[in-house]
C-alpha cells in the first residue's frame, strides 16, 4: 500500500536522528512497531547472541511494494507524521520510517516483503550493507514483512564494543517484547533466541467491548507470568479540569475551560499479591510502555496497607488519556512520559487501585461462619495435638480424583462461591469457611468448598483492630480507651523524650493516655482496651522505638494516624494468644467486616488458601 510519505524537512529536524538504535532491543522495538502499524496479527522475532548476530522480524501485516519498500529506507520518511502540529498528540507507537534507514546504517539489513494487492504474488527483497543498497531483486514472502538485521554495529566498532552480555541484552529484548505482547494481546507474539522458542502467545480473542479486553489482557498476563497470580480487574475513569488559552482576551491568559476523562483500566494483584521487584508491573499510556516514578508511587499510595514494605504490585494498567495530556518525546526511546496535569493523573491511577481493591470485597453478601459440629479443641501445647475432623476424613474424596467439582464434606455441603467470572478470583472471605483448628497456636485452620484456608490469627487481629481504631476515629474522633488502674510515670532518653512529645496528640487521640510529667517524664494513664500490657511502661517504650523506626526517613513529628493505628496494634496483639473457638469465629466474622480484611495493616496476608488442586499437586496424585 503506497502510504509511506516524505517527511517535510521542518518535522524531520525535530525527530532526533541518531538516536534511535542503543542497543538490540531498540532495533526489535521499532520493528515490532512497525509491523503493529502494518496491522499484523502474528509477529516472530528471533534473535541470536543477544541480538549481535541477528535480529529478525517477521510479520504477516500489510507489506510493501517495491517503491514503498525503497522508500522506507530513506531517512525522515514517515507514513505517520506529516505536519509539525502532529507532534504535539502523537497517538501512534513512534516515528515510522525514521528507524528503518538508522539501523540500516548500522547493520547488514534485508528486507523481504509483499502486499496483498500483488497480483503477481511476486515480493521484494532488499539487501543493505551500511546503508548502501547492495540489491533490490524479486523474491517469495508471504503477505507481510520480514527484516533480518545481522551483525548489528559491525562498521562501528565502538558502538559495538558497548553491547553488553547477550544474556543482558536479551533480558532487555525479552522486556519489550512482554510489553508489546500485554499491549496487542490480539497479535499473537512468538519469540525464539538462539533457535530455543521462549514463548509462543496465541492471538487472544479480542473486540472493543470492555470486558473482551480486560479478559484478553488477563489471558496474556496469564500466559506470560503463570496462572497463579491472584489478579482483579480495573476499570475506572475519572475527570480532571484543563486549562486553554484564550488568545483572544489579552486580560486572561488562561481559562478553565473543561475537563478530560481518564480511564484507567487493566490488572491488579489482589490484597497480598506482590513482587519483591518491579518486573512485573506493567504501565501503559494509550498503550505505550512508559516508565513515571511519579505513577509507580500512585500505584503503591493505592494499595496502602495491602502492600508490605519493599514489595511492590503486580499489575497490568492501561490509562487512556488524551494525547494532547501527555508529552511523550522528552526520550528517544519514548518509555518516559510526562503529563501536564500529573498531580490528577497520579489521584486518579490512586483512586482507580483503591476503588479495585475495598470493591473486592465490599460487594458482600457476607456469609457467616458455617457452625462447627463439635468443639474444637483449641490444644496450646502442640500442633500435632489437635484433633483431626472426624467427618473430613469419611466425607467422600474431594475434587478431581474422578469428580469434576470438589466435593465438601457430605454432611454439611457448603453453597458454591457467587459470581465467578472472566477468571477474576472470588474472594476468598465470601465463601463459607469452616473451622477446623489451630495449628502452632497461630495459624487457624478452615476448610471451604475449594480446599484448605489458613488464617493469620495474629495478623487477622490486627487488621481488625486497625480498622476498629480508625474507624472509630473517624466517627468520634478519638479511639477507645480504658483508665489504668494505676498510673504509670516512665522516664525517656532526651531524644525518645522529644519524639514522644511530637506524637503524644495523636496517640492520645488513639487511646493512648499520655501527658507530660516533668521534663523527660511521662505519665501513662489509659491504653486502648485491646492492649493488654502486662507491663505499661515496656509497651510505652516498644511503641516509642516502633514509631521511631516506622517514622524513618518521614519527618517523625509528623507522623500520620494510620502509622500510629499501625504500629499500636501489631503491638497490641500477641502471636501466641490461645483463642476460644469462640473468638476464633468472632475473629473471622470481624475480619469479614473490615474494608481491607486480605492483609494485616503492614501489608502481610491474613489469609491463604491451598485448594484441592494444589493439594493434590503436593500429593502427587496430580502432575
Ligand atoms: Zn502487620
Amino acid at each position: 500500500m503506497g502510504s509511506v510519505r516524505l517527511l517535510p524537512e521542518i518535522v524531520a529536524n525535530q525527530i532526533a536522528a541518531g538516536e534511535v538504535v542503543e542497543r538490540p532491543a531498540s532495533v526489535v522495538k521499532e520493528l515490532v512497531e512497525n509491523a503493529l502499524d502494518a496491522e499484523a496479527t502474528r509477529i516472530t522475532v528471533d534473535i541470536q547472541a543477544g541480538g549481535r548476530s541477528l535480529i529478525r522480524v517477521a510479520d504477516n501485516g500489510s507489506g510493501m511494494n517495491r517503491d514503498d519498500a525503497l522508500l522506507c529506507l530513506e531517512r525522515h520518511a514517515t507514513s505517520k507524521i506529516q505536519v509539525a502540529e502532529d507532534l504535539a498528540s502523537i497517538g501512534t507507537m513512534g516515528f515510522r520510517g525514521e528507524a528503518i534507514p538508522s539501523i540500516a546504517s548500522v547493520s547488514r539489513m534485508a528486507l523481504t516483503t509483499l502486499t496483498s494487492d500483488n497480483e503477481a504474488g511476486e515480493g521484494t527483497r532488499i539487501d543493505i550493507h551500511a546503508g548502501k543498497i547492495r540489491a533490490v531483486e524479486s523474491a517469495g514472502h508471504a503477505v507481510g514483512t520480514t527484516v533480518e538485521v545481522r551483525s548489528l554495529f559491525y562498521n562501528l566498532p565502538a558502538r559495538r564494543k558497548f553491547l553488553r552480555m547477550p544474556e543482558t541484552e536479551r533480558s532487555h529484548i525479552q522486556h519489550f517484547m512482554t510489553l508489546a505482547a500485554l499491549a496487542n494481546p490480539a497479535v499473537g507474539f512468538v519469540f525464539n533466541n538462539d533457535q530455543r522458542k521462549v514463548w509462543e502467545l496465541p492471538p487472544c480473542r479480542m473486540d472493543d467491548s470492555p470486558d473482551s479486553q480486560l479478559s484478553a489482557v488477563r489471558e496474556r498476563m496469564a500466559a506470560l507470568h503463570g496462572e497463579g497470580i491472584s489478579l482483579l480487574n480495573v476499570d475506572s475513569s475519572g475527570d480532571y479540569r484543563v486549562a486553554k488559552a484564550i488568545p483572544d482576551d489579552p486580560g486572561i491568559d488562561m481559562q478553565w475551560d473543561g475537563q478530560t476523562t481518564v480511564r484507567t483500566w487493566g490488572l491488579i494483584g489482589a490484597p497480598g499479591v506482590s513482587r519483591s521487584t518491579r518486573a512485573n508491573q506493567h504501565l501503559f499510556v494509550n498503550r505505550r510502555p512508559i516508565e513515571n516514578r511519579s505513577l509507580n508511587r500512585a500505584l503503591m499510595e493505592g494499595y496502602h496497607t495491602a502492600l508490605m514494605k519493599g514489595q511492590f504490585p503486580v499489575c497490568c494498567l492501561f490509562i487512556e488519556i488524551d494525547p494532547g495530556e501527555v508529552d511523550v518525546n522528552i526520550h528517544p526511546a519514548k518509555r518516559e512520559v510526562k503529563f501536564h496535569h500529573e498531580r490528577d493523573v497520579r489521584r486518579l491511577l490512586t483512586q482507580a487501585v483503591q476503588e479495585t481493591l475495598l470493591a473486592f470485597h465490599s460487594r458482600k453478601p457476607t456469609p457467616t461462619l458455617t457452625p462447627v459440629d463439635e468443639p474444637v479443641d483449641v490444644m496450646p501445647s502442640s500442633p500435632a495435638a489437635i484433633p483431626a475432623q472426624q467427618e473430613l476424613g469419611d466425607g467422600p474424596v474431594p475434587a478431581a480424583l474422578g469428580q469434576a467439582q470438589p466435593v465438601a464434606p457430605q454432611h454439611d455441603p457448603l453453597p458454591a462461591p457467587t459470581g465467578q467470572t472472566d477468571g477474576a478470583p472470588v474472594p476468598l472471605l465470601h465463601v463459607p469457611l469452616r473451622l477446623v483448628g489451630v495449628v502452632g497456636k497461630l495459624y487457624v485452620v478452615l476448610e471451604s468448598d475449594k480446599g484448605l484456608v489458613l488464617m493469620d490469627q495474629h495478623a487477622a487481629h490486627e487488621r481488625v483492630l486497625y480498622e476498629q481504631m480508625l474507624r472509630r476515629m473517624e466517627s468520634e474522633g478519638r479511639a477507645a480507651s480504658q483508665k489504668l488502674l494505676l498510673p504509670e510515670t516512665v522516664e525517656l532518653p532526651p531524644r525518645e523524650a522529644r519524639f514522644l512529645s511530637g506524637t503524644m496528640e495523636t496517640l492520645n487521640r488513639l487511646g493512648v493516655g499520655l501527658s507530660e510529667f516533668g521534663e523527660r517524664t511521662f505519665l501513662l494513664d489509659a491504653l486502648p482496651p485491646f492492649v493488654k500490657a502486662a507491663d505499661s511502661r515496656k509497651f510505652v517504650l516498644e511503641l516509642v522505638d516502633r514509631l521511631q523506626a516506622a517514622g524513618e526517613g518521614v519527618n517523625a513529628l509528623r507522623l500520620g494516624e494510620d502509622v500510629i493505628a499501625k504500629t499500636v496494634c501489631r503491638h497490641a496483639v500477641k502471636a501466641n494468644d490461645a483463642l476460644r473457638e469462640e473468638e476464633l469465629q468472632n475473629l473471622v466474622d470481624d475480619l469479614r467486616r473490615c474494608e481491607m480484611p486480605y492483609t494485616c495493616p503492614h501489608g502481610r496476608p491474613t489469609i491463604i488458601e491451598m485448594n484441592y488442586l494444589e493439594l493434590e499437586k503436593k500429593f502427587g496424585r496430580i502432575q
